[in-house]
């Protein structure tokens, strides 16, 4: 088994007919999606921040995901993670239209892939690592790599810590996912601090920077975290924002400790970012 690099790759999983039902849903998704952005509009108002967040950018996701950036460059301007959130802390009005971008999990081609595209437009994003994943090796690991998803199994590769480094060097941030990927609203309270702090730890000590900023895995408040202990329990172990999977612009004086979040497929076309970042 060869690691996964193209999208085409990650979704051939399952059966002939499993697939098939996938194909037919996303078509008709898409086509619904097509008439619902015509009502909907990403410059009809203003003074928000969208965090838009991708897992992958795989090897044939590059143009799209340049599209996008494109497509969001036209829309307004680009927030560091850092800014964003002190923005929003402030209570100032936001003034204007911002995209704040993170990635989840911590694979390789948010490296190889979405950094030299970042950098051509200037964006400055933040990965989420889950730090017992970082610098796992395909060979070595097989199993545990495996593991990483529930449901299938795909050989992904991560990145390691000297990965990390660079994205830092070239003006990103890393971020803690946890250190196991785990479903927070599954541990009790010791148990999430220990994900929090070691994760916390094992960051800053191999990139040397401050770990500011927590993404709870699989992001569903309520499902997989819960949202009356574990945003509080990250602030205490020092984190200065905690990022959801949920949707939703951010607005002025937005809470920190609950950012709206909007997944995207770095494939998907226009007419789903106008759907999904507008209103
Ligand atoms: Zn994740």
């Amino acid at each position: 088994m060869i690691p996964v690099r193209t999208y085409a790759a990650y979704i051939a999983h399952g059966d002939g007919r499993a697939r098939l039902r996938a194909q037919l849903r996303d078509r008709l998704r898409d086509g619904a999606l097509r008439v619902l952005a015509l009502t909907r509009s990403p410059t009809r108002t203003s003074g928000w921040i969208r965090f838009p967040y991708y897992h992958h950018v795989f090897d044939d996701e590059r143009s799209g995901f340049a599209r996008q950036l494109d497509w969001m460059r036209n829309v307004g301007e680009f927030l560091a993670l850092d800014d964003a959130v002190a923005l929003l802390q402030s209570g100032q009005p936001i003034p204007g239209r911002f995209f704040c971008l993170t990635f989840d999990d911590g694979f390789k081609n948010v490296l190889s892939n979405a950094a030299p595209i970042l950098d051509r437009f200037g964006v400055k994003a933040t990965v989420y690592v889950a730090s017992a994943y970082v610098g796992l090796d395909p060979l070595r690991d097989r199993e545990r790599l495996l593991g990483f998803y529930d449901h299938r199994q795909l050989l992904l590769e991560f990145l390691d810590w000297t990965d990390c480094r660079a994205w830092i060097a070239a003006g990103h941030a890393v971020g803690s996912h946890t250190h196991t990927h785990a479903r927070l609203a599954a541990l009790d309270e010791a148990g999430v601090s220990v994900e929090l702090a070691g994760s916390k730890t094992a960051i800053e000590g191999e990139t040397g920077r401050p770990c500011q900023h927590f993404c709870a895995p699989f992001g569903r408040p309520g499902i997989d975290y819960r949202s009356e202990r574990d945003p509080d329990l990250a602030r205490l172990a020092g984190y200065r924002s905690f990022a959801s999977g949920r949707r939703g612009p951010m607005t002025a004086g937005g809470p920190v400790y609950d950012l709206s979040r909007d997944h995207l497929l770095a494939n998907w076309g226009n007419h789903q970012l106008r759907y999904f970042l507008g209103d």
